[in-house]
């Protein structure tokens, strides 16, 4: 059997078979050499993107000029929805020649790719080779869309695994993830808070699980599976940290880093998260659309924007600025099957004028907020990021937090109390408010039983229920 039928049959085991033939599969397939499993291409992208991440700034942007008139040409004669806009506001291909001339295109809004979604498939690519993925905006109704097949994040992904490398880490590291997946039910349909998947060598922590009662057992998995490198929501490894400490024990690895991802980071997270495993933790900036990602280096000075994959504008005022927090637009260069072109993110970034003391030319950016995620409309019409408010540091005694906006200029704080709260803690975290917020908000305190996670796992700091600008 040669090695490519291996694998074809450790798959055909794995998609076949109950739970228990299907840990038999993975070691299998586990057993695949690398180089196979992940595919040339893998190794050729990834190899390339080690160079690339040292080319000096003017040699990447010519790169992504040459991509990106590919990606006009190939959006003006397959995608109907750019075609028309290209007719409407009389632009040829031609006359979009480097990414200065990207303003002679409008941007792509949110309720653009939901309303218009259809027509911004292109023609020539087959529907098969497309993935369906969706993002929500604040209203909660759903944006679906499409992806190239073999762009998705998977782990053969070398984009995603760059950041590994950053951290010193190659791709056999043993790795655990604190995720909002489902884990399939043990025997007797009881639910499993861990599972080893020992192909990709993966540790899995449900977040929804993750509690006081059950704080061993996430203790248990660690220590049984020595995960070197650990993945999760800021939030869920907040909690975690916060449990282990309650429960006075040590940290049960010592992870070489930590990767965040999916939530902003907040100051105090880092410290809290940091501190407990001794590490440093890179935190990744991306989002389902996967316009843009960028990720800390092992200088953590700001995250470097993958160039390679997307030409990202800051934008303040129909201008793009440096060292200004503007509006993220972004293009992804090698999106084929949907192609987003000047994208808005809905987030608020600053391209930092500095270079990083790593060496890389990659630009460094420092993400402010999303707006539709973390910024409150004062009843002056002011947007104010909520993250200025740092409940962590005014109390050791709050389990969760989180604002609520329904109307201008007044927010709802839904606390989980902790172990020892006491109207003090109540005292200090009005105070915290009115330190930060001054008249700025009307704030009611609401005391939950526990905060819900979105379906995606999430616990966002602000359920804005306002519309947001560009929603
Ligand atoms: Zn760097």
């Amino acid at each position: 059997m040669g090695e490519k039928d291996a694998v074809s049959l450790a798959k055909r085991i794995y998609e076949a078979t109950p739970y228990e033939l299907r840990q038999v599969g993975k070691w299998m397939y586990g057993a695949v050499p690398l180089r196979i499993r992940y595919g040339r291409d893998f190794f050729r992208v990834s190899s390339w993107l080690e160079r690339s991440q040292w080319w000096p700034p003017e040699k990447m942007a010519e790169y992504q000029n040459e991509r990106l008139r590919a990606l006009i040409r190939h959006a003006y004669e397959n995608v109907p929805y750019y075609r028309r806009v290209f007719k409407e506001r009389g632009i040829r291909p031609s006359d979009i020649d480097t990414m200065d001339d990207l303003a002679k295109i409008p941007v792509l809004t949110k309720e653009t790719l939901r309303t218009e979604g259809g027509d911004l498939l292109a023609a020539n690519v087959d529907k098969r080779d497309l993935v369906c993925l969706s993002t929500s905006g604040t209203t909660g109704r759903p944006v679906h869309f499409y992806c190239d097949k073999r762009l998705e994040y998977a782990d053969g992904d070398p984009f995603w695994w760059r950041r590994y490398q950053w951290a010193g880490c190659g791709l056999t590291i043993r790795r655990a993830a604190l995720t909002a997946w489902t884990l399939p039910p043990k025997r007797g349909g009881r639910r499993r808070v861990y599972a080893y998947n020992p192909a990709r060598r993966l540790l899995t922590l449900s977040t929804y699980d993750l509690s006081r009662k059950n704080v061993d057992t996430y203790a248990f998995a660690l220590r049984k599976y020595r995960p070197k490198i650990i993945n999760g929501f800021p939030s869920a490894l907040e909690l975690l940290v916060k449990y282990f400490t309650e429960a006075g024990m040590e940290r049960p690895v010592m992870p070489v880093g930590i990767f965040t991802q999916s939530e902003r980071l907040q100051p105090w997270q880092r410290d809290a998260i940091g501190d407990f495993f001794g590490c440093p933790i890179f935190d990744w900036y991306g989002m389902e659309e996967r316009v843009v990602c960028a990720s800390e280096c092992e200088e953590h000075r700001g995250h470097h924007i993958f160039s390679e994959q997307s030409i990202v504008e800051f934008v303040k005022e129909g201008k793009w600025v440096k060292g200004q927090d503007a509006e993220i637009i972004a293009t992804r260069l090698n999106h084929y099957g949907m192609p987003l072109i000047r994208y808005q993110t809905g987030d608020i970034g600053r391209l930092l004028e500095e270079q990083c003391s790593c060496g890389r030319g990659l630009p460094l950016m420092k993400l402010i907020g999303g707006r539709e995620r973390n910024f409150a409309l004062t009843k002056e019409g002011g947007w104010i990021p909520v993250t200025i408010v740092d409940i962590p540091k005014a109390t050791k005694h709050v389990d969760q937090f989180q604002f609520v906006q329904r109307e201008k200029g007044a927010l709802t704080l839904k606390l989980v109390r902790g172990e020892g709260f006491s109207e003090d803690d109540t005292r200090l975290v009005r105070e915290n408010l009115r330190d930060k917020f001054g008249d700025m908000f009307q704030v009611e305190i609401e005391f939950v039983g526990n905060i819900p996670r979105t379906p995606r796992g999430k616990i966002p700091l602000l359920v804005q229920h306002l519309r947001v600008e560009g929603e």
